[in-house]
């Protein structure tokens, strides 16, 4: 698979660190509000990589990280207020109920939207030890300073390569900052913090060599990220807005505390817009899942409407257009209960259409031009429907759309399977297991799996 790495602007071949296995990051929610559907967007974007390496038969660790303290309102402002806190106070519960409750609402939702369960998901407040120990690090090797206050900065000129990743390289931000009430006990208006002093009255606060505080939001990630994957690691995603400072802080972290390279391919997802708003949870203009099965909509249809636009790109989420791709889906699905169960064995012109489908995928996942194959080998006459439905079969491994369900649901055997069943039941009964496999075997060439239950024996399309 190729994919465009932000870091060298170039699109590029995965080849996993090691052999047969690629270990990915993906930045998760901060837990202080429902996730929208941009949010979403983006988990399905690691999700997709995901499923389409394992396509091609690798395997995949993923990590998700779920922040639950440190990502401030406004991460340059030293008044700003942690996300997690505030919301606590508006909906006067204890910070960690409020991670529970939204933890468990972006995992409903994620599972609606058919995003496969990662390996992990580390939360923030179970590793501060890792984010002291590695902000220590920093201290040591030159990269990092303590002020007065007990918080503990990051020194961005002790990294030469800081802006690498977004761009923003020093004497530029220092162009663009200038005018910019920065935070006077900085040494650089673009040092961050890696550890912040508890002020008065914070509750989520930890002891620390620097006295009691919280971690900043971007030493999380490096910490999580390198316990979890190790020093080098594959593959990173998140959405656009967190190129900069977050990726760009989290390299120069990562990389300040090791001296060497630890992300290969850093993947930013274009964001998700409503009427040409940016729909973010902060302007609250936002639509969630549950929004859309209140419509009658499958939130699965919300994939394909995804697919019809190229990841990198911003996306315009319209109900027209959700509506369309909601009325393809169930369509398609109506079509996979007409044409099972699956050949077993493809043609060359069903083969020319998977390699197509595959190339498509391995292509920056181009699922636009997926979506395309897709629709010709719907149409087409130079295929079976039997292989029309081994072939989505199996790129729904990577489409997640369900296209089975009305299969399975509609499926009856007919009055000759019935009878065959029938047939093995009596023979195993007699205890004449070789007409019992005989008869397992004529079921099995009607591209039947064959099940033995207390109820004798069942039958479903093999898939
Ligand atoms: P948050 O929960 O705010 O920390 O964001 C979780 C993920 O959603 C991050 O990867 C963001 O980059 C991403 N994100 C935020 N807003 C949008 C949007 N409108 N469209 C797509 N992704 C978004
Ligand atoms: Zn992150």
């Amino acid at each position: 698979m190729r994919l465009y790495n932000t870091l060298t602007r170039r699109v590029e071949e995965i080849v996993p660190i090691e052999d047969g296995h690629v270990r990915m990051y993906t930045c998760g929610p901060t837990v202080y509000r429902h996730a929208h559907l941009g949010n979403l967007r983006t988990f399905m974007l690691a999700d997709l990589i995901r499923r389409g390496l394992e396509l091609e038969g690798l395997r995949v660790t993923q990590i998700m990280n779920i922040t639950d303290v440190g990502h401030m309102t406004d991460e340059s402002s030293p008044d700003a207020v942690d996300k997690m806190l505030l919301a606590a106070e508006d909906e006067g519960l204890e910070p960690l109920q409020i991670a529970e409750k939204f933890a468990a609402a972006v995992f409903d939702d994620s599972a609606a939207l058919g995003i496969l369960p990662a390996d992990r998901y580390p939360k923030a407040t179970e590793h501060i030890p890792e984010m002291i120990e590695l902000t220590q690090r920093l201290i040591d090797r030159g990269h990092a300073y303590v002020v007065d206050s007990g918080s503990v900065y990051y020194d961005v000129t002790s990294f030469p390569g800081y802006g690498k990743l977004s761009g923003n390289t020093l004497d530029k931000l220092r162009a663009g900052h200038r005018d910019l009430e920065t935070d006077s006990r900085k040494r650089h208006e673009a040092d961050f913090s890696l550890w912040k002093a508890a002020g008065p009255g914070r509750i989520m606060k930890w002891d620390s060599p620097w006295g009691e505080g919280f971690p900043g939001w971007h030493i999380e990630c490096s910490a999580m990220s390198m316990k979890y994957l190790g020093e080098r690691f594959d593959v990173h995603t998140g959405g656009n807005d967190l190129m900069f400072p977050h990726h760009e802080d989290e390299v120069a972290q990562s990389e300040g505390a090791v001296d060497h390279q630890v992300v290969n391919l850093w993947v930013h997802g274009g964001h998700l817009r409503q009427s040409g708003q940016k729909i973010s949870k902060s302007t609250g203009n936002v639509v969630r899942v549950h929004e859309l099965v209140e419509r009658g909509l499958d939130p699965l249809s919300f994939r394909w409407l995804t697919f019809t636009t190229r990841y990198r790109s911003e996306m315009d989420f319209t109900w027209d257009a959700m509506e369309d791709a909601d009325r393809h889906v169930k369509q398609l699905r109506r079509r996979m209960a007409e044409w099972s169960p699956a050949a077993t064995e493809l043609t060359a012109a069903a083969d020319g259409f998977d390699r197509r489908f595959r190339d498509a995928v391995a292509d920056d996942l181009d699922m636009p031009s997926a979506l395309k194959v897709v629709n010709e080998l719907v149409a087409t006459d130079q295929v079976t429907d039997h292989e029309k439905f081994a072939l989505l079969g199996t790129w729904d491994g990577v489409l997640g759309l369900d296209l089975e369900r009305e299969a399975r649901e509609d499926w009856e055997p007919t009055e000759e399977m019935l009878e065959l069943m029938a047939e093995r039941d009596r023979a195993r009964d007699a205890k004449d297991f070789a007409a019992g496999d005989a008869l397992r075997d004529r079921l099995a060439d009607m591209g039947l799996e064959v099940m033995d239950t207390h109820a004798g024996t069942k039958v479903r399309p093999r898939h």
